[in-house]
């Protein structure tokens, strides 16, 4: 697994993950016990107490099954799944039946169904929300918001038995701020950043960059992906702090391909990082 420390306004956010088209990609949150997508088991994974899954092409579905099993094995309490509407009873039916196989005790898992527009608290503080992104089959990008509140300006220098007194009698004395922490979008097409023009100023956008070569963009637009192409045309609106790439097509070797996409969005420069890999 690749591990990545990103320097954000909230502190060093650890990911860790692999990922390459049809084979498995997952995302990892250590410190948030977050997994966006389960592409494949893995040891990293049972600690997450939640599983986002962005759809239900295998390669991003797989190692869930392993997780609630896994969980359930080393008397870790059950987790809670969160999968695309109207996929969940699917989920829960399909958790039931390999429990089944394995024995016949039911792994627990909390099954939760996602819409276009739904919220999830996952701590004081930090939140996710759901967006619909643009691939070939119903697909949930999520974002982690990170939300504070700040004294209101016009308040600074003021002492606190005054800010007291003015909270007690009523006054709002701070505002919220919300801050795009992260933003995940699965599998999906470029369309998505434009329906979603904050998706730019996410401080780190992780997205998929399936295919590299002129000859495939046909190929990305009919199976709702995108094209090396794509991310280069909008080099110059994405703000992110940084880009975090996956999702490459086995039809690209690994090392050259990442050459490729390094030298095509060298505009990034260290802002850019790749969890592609080779899963033996
Ligand atoms: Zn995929
Ligand atoms: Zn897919």
């Amino acid at each position: 697994m690749h591990r990545l420390t990103l320097a954000t306004s909230w502190g060093p956010l650890l990911l860790a993950g692999g990922s390459r088209a049809g084979e498995g990609t997952l995302l990892l949150l250590p410190q948030l016990r977050l997994a966006l997508d389960a592409g494949r088991p893995a040891r990293a994974l049972v600690p997450a107490t939640t599983v986002c899954v962005t759809h239900t092409h295998l390669d991003h579905v797989l190692g869930v099954p392993a997780w609630a099993s896994q969980r359930k094995l080393q008397g870790i309490p059950p987790g809670r799944l969160v999968v695309p509407a109207p996929h969940g009873p699917a989920f829960a039916d399909l958790l039931e039946r390999v429990a089944a196989l394995e024995g016949g005790v039911g792994y627990g898992v909390e099954v939760v169904e996602a819409n276009d527009g739904f919220s999830l608290p996952l701590r004081p503080g930090l939140d996710l929300t759901f967006f619909a992104t643009t691939h070939w089959v119903p697909t949930l990008g999520c974002c982690l918001w990170w939300r504070r509140r700040h004294l209101r300006p016009e308040l600074a220098g003021l002492p606190g038995e005054e800010l007291a007194g003015r909270r007690a009698a009523g006054e709002p004395i701070t505002y919220e701020v919300r801050v795009p922490l992260l933003a995940y979008l699965g599998d999906t097409d470029p369309r998505v950043l434009d329906l979603h023009p904050w998706l730019a100023q996410a401080e780190v956008l992780v997205t998929e960059c399936t295919f590299l070569r002129p000859g495939e963009r046909q190929r990305a637009a009919r199976f709702g992906h995108t094209h090396l192409d794509d991310l280069v045309a909008r080099a110059g609106t994405l703000a992110n702090r940084h880009l975090v790439l996956t999702h490459l097509s086995r039809r690209h070797r690994l090392a050259t391909g990442s050459r490729t996409i390094r030298r095509r969005l060298a505009h990034f420069g260290g802002r850019l990082h790749l969890l592609n890999r080779e899963w033996e």
